[in-house]
């Protein structure tokens, strides 16, 4: 068996959430990966890859040339293999689709190499899935597998040509505007501190970001946060935002919905600070304050 991961490179680093995809991958025997665009020498030197295949005429934010160049090479492959990101989660359906198999998202752990769990029903139950098709097209979460290290292999890069381009160009890329922050990446940050609509407006909002310094965290925000304006869409945490699963995920003034628990449930500890005893929140959380955000928020951040 090989598998193919479409690796994912921000600043000229393999992602960590892409490393993950390639631990997991590592599961169905040989590894090869594919980039898009720069970043194949970053590839090489993950450990336990064997082949980088490099097609750099092309990039991963557009999904339709990528998921026909996929599509193209997928024939040598048992497994093809991304991160349940906003990359993979655009281009691997519609690989799917083009292979005409079913694709198996979000997969948190690899039973054997047809079998697979994941979770339904925003993750209030776990499925476990097998699937028959001769090539499985899968999205793994990130915060459920190791990452493999960025240094230390020695794979071989080959360039890969794409015949399909011709074919597909309903989209044309114009340019790429990544956020630039000093703090962690959401999705792989060891602190995560995210805030809700108790925070009463953006300039509040702002309380959590001393704090976030101290700690080395990453900022997270529920979607009623998101939605009034207080935090960019890219810090919504849940069933619709990022995953996330910390060593230490604290939720200050947000309630706990179902929705927002989806994302950030299997944290390792959660610390949850509310007004109402009966949030939602406290039924998760292992450490939990009722208590006035604003008050606890400075007195935190001095504490600390
Ligand atoms: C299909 C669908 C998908 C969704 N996806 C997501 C998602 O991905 N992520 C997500 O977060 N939500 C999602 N939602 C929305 C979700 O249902 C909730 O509406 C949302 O999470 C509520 O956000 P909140 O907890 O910030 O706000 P609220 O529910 O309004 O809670 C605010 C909390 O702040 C507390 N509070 C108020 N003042 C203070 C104070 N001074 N000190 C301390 N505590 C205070 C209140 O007691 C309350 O518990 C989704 C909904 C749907 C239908």
């Amino acid at each position: 068996m090989t598998a193919l991961v479409l690796l994912e490179i921000e600043n000229g680093a393999v992602r960590q959430a892409s490393r993950s995809a390639v631990a997991a991958a590592g599961a169905f025997g040989t590894v090869d990966v594919l980039v898009l665009g720069h970043g194949a020498e970053a590839a090489a030197r993950l450990p336990g890859v064997t082949r980088v295949l490099h097609a750099e005429a092309l990039s991963d934010a557009l999904a339709e040339p990528a998921a026909a160049l996929l599509a193209d090479i997928a024939s040598g492959y048992t497994h093809i293999i991304g991160a349940a990101t906003a990359t993979g989660k655009n281009i691997l359906p519609r690989l799917a689709g083009l292979l005409d198999v079913q694709p198996i998202p979000d997969v948190i752990a690899i039973n054997d190499a047809d079998t697979f769990i994941r979770p339904i029903y925003a993750g209030n139950a776990l499925a476990t899935v097998r699937s028959s098709d001769s090539i499985k097209v899968i999205t793994i979460r990130g915060a459920n597998f190791d990452p493999v290290a960025s240094e230390g292999g020695a794979a071989t890069v080959e360039a890969v040509a794409f015949n399909a381009a011709s074919q597909v160009n309903a989209a044309e890329l114009l340019s790429v505007n990544l956020s630039t922050s000093e703090r962690p990446e959401l999705e792989s940050a060891r602190v995560v501190i995210s805030g809700g609509k108790g925070l009463k407006d953006a300039e509040n909002f702002k309380l959590l970001e001393p704090i976030a310094d101290k700690l080395g965290a990453a900022i997270g925000a529920s979607r009623a946060a998101v939605d009034s304006g207080f935090a960019p869409n890219e810090m919504q945490v849940g069933q619709t935002g990022k995953i996330v699963a910390p060593e230490l995920y604290i939720a200050v003034g947000l309630s706990g919905a179902i929705q927002h628990l989806a994302g950030m449930k299997d944290s390792r500890v959660i610390v949850a600070i509310n007004l109402d005893p009966e949030a939602p929140i406290f039924r998760v959380a292992d450490y939990g304050l009722v208590a006035d955000l604003f008050t606890v928020l400075p007195e935190l951040e001095s504490a600390l």
